[in-house]
């Protein structure tokens, strides 16, 4: 295994062990559910939105560490973003994990960056997936 390797694995494991946004909210504005059933992979965002912005974004779920991960790595993401700024990025992240662009993230998302190695294993995708894939059914449902 390369050292670059070495190194994403630890900022993914990192996300598992210590999540971000771990929780839930009292009262959220949106609740939306995911699955991956391939992996056994779940996730429940709570949304609470204000002022065109993801005010707070909570995520709770269990499965493999990829997916885990993931959804951690986007709660630490989104916190202050506009709504169309989360959408941009949701946008990004899917087409980088599908392996649709190669556009290099901005430097302060470059934790997110460790997800690509993912893409060398098909069969993982859909867990790094599953947080950005449950964000998009959430942001359908404010438009
Ligand atoms: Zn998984």
């Amino acid at each position: 295994m390369s050292l670059l390797d070495d190194l994403y694995r630890e900022i993914i494991l990192d996300h598992y062990r210590n999540p971000r946004g771990r929780d839930t909210l009292d009262h959220p504005d949106i609740v939306q559910e995911g699955a991956n059933p391939l992996c056994g992979d779940e996730l429940t965002l709570s949304l609470k939105l204000g002022d065109g912005k993801i005010e707070r974004l909570r995520q709770d779920g269990h499965g493999c560490s990829i997916s885990q991960a993931s959804a951690s790595m986007m709660a630490e993401t989104l916190r202050g973003l506009s709504l169309e700024e989360s959408e941009a990025l949701m946008r990004q992240v899917k087409a980088m994990l599908k392996g649709e662009s190669h556009d290099p993230l901005p430097d302060d998302l470059e934790d997110l960056a460790a997800l690509e190695g993912v893409r060398k294993y098909p069969v993982r995708i859909k867990c790094a997936l599953l947080a950005w894939t449950t964000l998009e059914e959430a942001l359908k449902r404010i438009k």
